[in-house]
């Protein structure tokens, strides 16, 4: 008998925000397949079963991720139930998507456990809305892995820079420097604020804030660190230290 996978989100950081569903197929698994991103509280509290870092896999990005998602086929085929957990939500930057088609590819079951994702809850959990009736009617959520000085940059930054509302980075530390300039170049007001909030639900979380112009400064000058959450919108204008 072929075994099940279930793709789960771990939520933003501690016990408390993990779901129900989570918690109840982690207590079903054969094997756990895991990364840092879910944090000392949730990884400490996992049952004694088999476990796998997936995160310590040497090699290129997308080899580990094949590797990451053939080891998923190979126990789901030896008939094990097989968990594999993820920070936030799988299916928000977690590549949870691509792990769902291979699995789909090699006939096996896969169950999706929706978790709370950091985008909304680290800002959410400082007093930050995404959205707001008087500041922000949309959201954008972004992935700052890319450079944007590159030539054929995925993202439409003269867009991004026109459109109202809030902005909400993931994986941006890095790159924070050339999204600014990307935005400012192509016309936001480099006055907009800007928060940038470090280990979110973490007991050493810490939240920076500025505006577009000054905030990859600051950030470089109390050395923000990834994993953080950037937030560029008149939302962030709602935050109370
Ligand atoms: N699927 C995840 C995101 C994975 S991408 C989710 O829904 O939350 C990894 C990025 O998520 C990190 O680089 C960081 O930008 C963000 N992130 C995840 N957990 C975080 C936390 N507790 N505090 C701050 N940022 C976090």
């Amino acid at each position: 008998m072929t075994g099940k996978v279930y793709l789960v989100g771990s939520g933003p950081g501690g016990l408390g925000l993990m779901t129900y569903r989570a918690r109840e197929v982690i207590e079903m698994a054969d094997v756990i397949l895991y990364d840092q991103l879910p944090g000392d509280d949730v990884l400490s509290s996992l049952p004694d079963v088999e476990k796998v870092d997936v995160g310590k896999f040497g090699g290129k990005h997308t080899k580990e991720q094949d590797e990451i998602e053939l080891l998923m086929v190979k126990y789901a085929k030896d008939g094990k139930t097989v968990v594999r957990l993820k920070g936030g939500d799988p299916f928000l930057f977690g590549r949870g998507g691509e792990e769902m088609e291979t699995l789909h590819e090699h006939g096996i079951e896969v169950e999706m456990v929706p978790g709370v994702t950091s985008a909304i809850a680290v800002p959410e959990c400082v007093g930050i809305p995404v959205t707001h009736r008087k500041f922000a009617s949309q959201v954008t959520f972004l992935t700052g892995h890319e450079d944007p000085t590159k030539e054929e940059s995925a993202v439409n930054w003269k867009w991004l820079a026109d459109s109202p509302g809030t902005i909400v980075i993931l994986m941006g530390v890095k790159n924070l420097p050339n999204i600014t300039k990307a935005l400012i170049d192509n016309g936001m007001d480099d006055k907009k604020p800007v928060a940038i909030i470090e280990r979110g639900m973490r007991p050493d979380q810490r939240v920076t804030t500025g505006i577009l112009s000054d905030i990859s400064d600051k950030a470089k000058q109390v050395g923000v660190k990834p994993p953080a959450i950037i937030v560029i919108g008149e939302v962030v204008s709602l935050y109370r230290e």
